[in-house]
């Protein structure tokens, strides 16, 4: 703390981390000895930059870029960008520390990193957009690579932006080097899926966890916030096989639809739009828009935070155990505070940490990746059942050790520790570094 003061959300992050792994460096006194711990939260490279632009009235605005590199001993850095007035270091580490022990659990050998900046994307026109991400790429080219460093989207960065910062890079390096982004357009290198990956993994994450229970989400409702990327994805996978989620929110309120959300509208609103999720209740009857008040009250069996860090407090989680939830999948990361996480566990609802529930975007980046290099297209079908894989496999993997380190259906405890282990097993043979 004494040595990154003002970092509340990095320590956080680092809290949840090294309690849940305790039992982990119980068994294995050589990830002391080799210092495995004071090395893991401190980032290999933290690049902070200048990021001028011109706004459409030609003032010169100015705002500062990141890209924090932290850990890259089971492959290349890899974790999104986001543009959002809140970015800071504080919220770039924290990202960066999930993002290494997320990356370990795909199994699909990429290391951590997140990136950004404090740019607030809201109410600027398509030009100020192109202008803004062809700065920040001016100087972040330098830094990245397929083989070094890989971005993708988070919260404002989205395709449009990608196309953007992807559009640049090639320009400056005069390389046509598919492998340094991924979220590409279809057209241009993207893969299937990816758009779809962080929602639908969390969904398939929820269906494994309920099935270990023989349950599943099918007749169930579901509460999600946040109505962007993962959202609105996980919104479709989760009508696909059955539920029906009932609302979606933004920084400015939340929807209920008791019909079931209407998918199509939504995405008609956000993704073409980018209007505020008021303009959903507008369209549609059944609907109702609170603009104060906690989605959370809402009553339901399901529920996938999919906005933002700490969005979901304790008292939220009091309200969805009152309300007869079931299980959680975090689609965002974070967004549930410490507490709340204890008062899911109190009372036994089945709860999966983002860094196991969200890591589905991540991991359809890595096949991403693995399509540019090998200049492949897989067909949609065929990602999706890869995806579904993976999200078994990290619910196994999670399942596993929590039960192997004495916290049966702890999936807090076995996503830490399984991430954990990969990452301390690559550096303690990687040596000093
Ligand atoms: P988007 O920008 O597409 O959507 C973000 C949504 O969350 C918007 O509805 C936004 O509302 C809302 N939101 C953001 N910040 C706040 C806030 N401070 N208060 C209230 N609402 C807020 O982002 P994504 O859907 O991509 O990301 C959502 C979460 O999922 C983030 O935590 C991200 O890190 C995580 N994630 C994303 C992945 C991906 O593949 N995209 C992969 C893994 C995790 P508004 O428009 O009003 O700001």
């Amino acid at each position: 703390v004494s040595r990154n003061p003002e970092e509340p959300e990095f320590h956080q992050a680092l809290s949840e981390v090294l309690e849940s792994i305790e039992p982990v460096i119980a068994q294995h006194p050589e990830y002391v000895e080799a210092g495995i711990l004071e090395r893991l939260v401190e980032p290999e490279r933290q690049v902070l930059f200048r990021v001028p632009w011109v706004d459409d009235s030609g003032a010169i605005r100015v705002n500062r870029g990141f890209r924090v590199q932290f850990n890259s001993a089971l492959g290349p850095y890899k974790g999104g960008l986001r543009f959002h007035p809140t970015v800071n270091l504080s919220i770039m580490k924290f990202l960066g520390f999930e993002q290494t022990f997320k990356n370990a659990l795909t199994g699909q050998g990429i290391g951590g990193a997140k990136g950004g900046s404090d740019f607030d994307p809201h109410r600027r026109s398509d030009a100020e957009i192109m202008r803004f991400c062809q700065s920040f790429m001016t100087e972040l080219a330098r830094h990245i690579g397929a083989d070094t460093d890989v971005p993708a989207g988070d919260i404002g960065v989205g395709g449009r932006e990608i196309g953007y910062l992807f559009g640049q890079y090639r320009r400056i390096t005069n390389r046509h080097e598919s492998g340094v982004l991924t979220g590409k357009g279809i057209g241009w290198g993207g893969a299937q899926v990816r758009t779809e990956a962080t929602g639908y993994g969390a969904v398939f994450f929820l269906e494994e966890m309920l099935s270990v229970r023989r349950d599943s989400v099918e007749g169930k409702t579901a509460i999600v916030s946040g109505s962007g990327n993962v959202a609105i994805y996980a919104i479709e996978k989760l009508q696909q096989l059955g539920a029906k989620p009932i609302t979606a929110s933004d920084s400015s309120g939340f929807i209920v639809d008791e019909a079931g959300i209407d998918l199509e509208l939504l995405k008609d609103l956000k993704e073409a739009g980018r209007e505020r999720i008021s303009a959903y209740a507008a369209r549609r009857p059944s609907a109702r828009f609170v603009g104060s008040g906690r989605v959370w009250e809402v009553p339901g069996q399901l529920a996938i935070p999919a906005a933002t860090q700490n969005e979901l407090g304790s008292d939220d989680a009091a309200a969805l155990v009152r309300g007869g939830v079931l299980a959680v999948a975090e689609g965002a990361n974070m967004p549930s505070t410490p507490d709340a996480v204890e008062v899911f566990q109190q009372a036994g609802v089945l709860f999966a940490p983002g860094k196991a529930a969200n890591a589905g975007g991540v991991a359809t980046s890595a096949l991403e990746m693995a399509q540019n290099a090998a200049r492949e297209r897989w067909s949609f079908e065929d990602s999706e059942r890869r995806l579904q894989a993976i999200m078994c496999d990290i619910h196994a993997a999670s399942f596993a050790a929590a039960e192997r380190y004495g916290h049966p259906g702890d999936y807090v405890v076995g996503a830490n520790a399984a991430g954990f282990v990969r990452v301390a097993d690559a550096m303690l043979a990687q040596g000093l570094v």
